[in-house]
């Protein structure tokens, strides 16, 4: 096991220790797998994988919230044994999809958890949101791999969501793309020989645009991002680098450094996904295409490695290679992050649950762009000033103050 990587089985905590991990891709046995959030851009690049590799992948539950086609026609094509639908009133049309398929329907977020508990040797946690943290907590009770993409997870819970994977022997694999590189950058190092994570951004579609022009800028522009093909809430965090700071936050939890030891940097290609600079003067880097199927593939087979389909990097035809200082003026969600990283206690929790209301209104035209910072920003203040940024110990407690930042950043809402 990579010695400097916090979150792995029977690290239960930050000073945690780390023990070995079970291999995960047995060639002699498919592993059992399910998918949190299956009609999603990450559910459909795994479920892209389990097609090409069926002889690795057996599929136990899919699930999705609303989009009750999408998701039959998935559990059919992948033999799943059980399918289960959010919204309950698609209850009906799903039973209905896959009536004679022998597939199990169900609905309901309860029945979204009992699949995540459903016996698998790995779950692929790729809910979006906050919604996701439940399911993701009973993912981890059964004990498997639990491949993390809900990123909200680590944000909103890190330490209390660390603490329930070591104590139920589960493993952690991270796929979002950068703690992916980072976990590999790191290796076997020992946690005091890395002096720095440099997480890279992309910088969005905006990262040349003034102030003035990303006031005007719409919800279909900046669903436009130049590297990466993804869902519609982390595109606009792409966009307005928030993304990159719940990434700061997120790699906090996972590897054994001091928020002062984490960094971004803007890297307009996408293919450095994570700098670790060590002792020595030595920087590990880990470098691909822009495409979810090389870290989502680690997570699924690590320590072993499975072919994916990815274009080949070409350095020759990419020529170079760039990098930039992130500009905090034009992009002040990254600083907010990062201050709400320092700040600690639910502050985090505070920021993502502010963050996801903006959003949502800047993909309803009700804010502009540059409103969704200063929403937040104004939500962790009033928090602050209410006394709500505190420790917090239980799940409950962070679904509490999630709920509870909900309400402030709606209220901080025009109309
Ligand atoms: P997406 O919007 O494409 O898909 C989200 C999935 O979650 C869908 O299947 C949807 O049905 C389900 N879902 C939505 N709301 C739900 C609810 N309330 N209850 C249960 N299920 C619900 O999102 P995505 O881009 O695939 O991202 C998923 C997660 O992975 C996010 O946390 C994101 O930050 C993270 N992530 C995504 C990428 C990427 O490239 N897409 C990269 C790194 C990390
Ligand atoms: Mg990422």
């Amino acid at each position: 096991m990579a010695q400097a990587f916090r979150a792995s089985a029977g690290a239960a905590s930050r000073s945690g220790t780390e023990s070995a991990p079970t291999p995960a891709a047995d060639r002699a046995q498919p592993l059992r797998m399910s998918v949190l959030g299956a009609t999603g851009s990450i559910g459909a690049s795994t479920l892209d994988l389990a097609q090409r590799h069926p002889d690795r992948f057996d599929v136990v539950a899919l699930t999705a919230q609303s989009n009750v086609e999408k998701l039959a026609e998935l559990a059919i094509l992948h033999r799943a044994k059980v399918a289960v639908i959010g919204e309950e009133a698609r209850y009906g049309a799903l039973k209905a999809l896959l009536s004679g398929t022998g597939i199990r329907a169900a609905a309901g977020s309860a029945a979204i958890e009992a699949a995540a508990r459903e016996p698998a040797d790995c779950i692929m946690a790729a809910i979006v949101g906050a919604a996701g943290l439940r399911p993701t907590f009973a993912a981890a009770e059964q004990g498997g791999r639990v491949a993390l993409a809900n990123k909200e997870c680590l944000v909103s819970a890190g330490e209390i969501f660390l603490r329930h994977i070591g104590a139920s022997g589960a493993e952690l694999l991270p796929v979002d793309s950068e703690h992916s590189a980072a976990f590999q950058a790191i290796g076997r190092t020992a946690a005091r020989s890395i002096e720095k994570i440099i997480l890279t951004a992309s910088g969005g579609p905006f990262r040349t645009f003034d102030r003035e022009r990303l006031a005007r800028v719409t919800p279909d522009e900046a669903l436009r991002h130049p590297n990466w093909s993804m869902g519609a809430k982390v595109s606009i965090d792409s966009a307005t680098l928030m993304n990159k700071g719940l990434e700061l936050i997120e790699a906090f939890h996972l590897f054994p450094v001091g928020a002062h030891q984490l960094e971004a940097i803007v890297h307009p290609q996408s293919v450095v996904h994570c700098l670790v600079m060590l002792e020595d003067g030595s920087v590990m880097a880990q470098m691909s295409q822009p495409d979810m199927r090389t870290p989502i593939a680690l997570a699924l087979s690590w320590p072993e490695r499975i072919a994916t389909p990815v274009s080949r990097l070409d350095l020759v035809a990419l020529k170079s290679l760039s990098f930039e200082a992130p500009d905090h003026d034009r992009f002040p969600a990254l600083k907010i992050a990062t201050e709400a990283l320092h700040r600690g206690g639910s502050a985090p929790a505070v920021l993502n649950a502010a963050n996801e209301v903006a959003v949502t209104a800047f993909l309803e035209r009700r804010i502009g762009f540059l409103d969704i910072a200063t929403t937040v920003a104004a939500c962790l203040e009033k928090a602050e000033a209410r006394g709500l940024v505190n420790g917090v110990d239980t799940l409950d407690d962070v679904l509490a103050i999630d709920e509870e930042a909900r309400r402030m950043a709606r209220n901080l809402l025009p109309g």
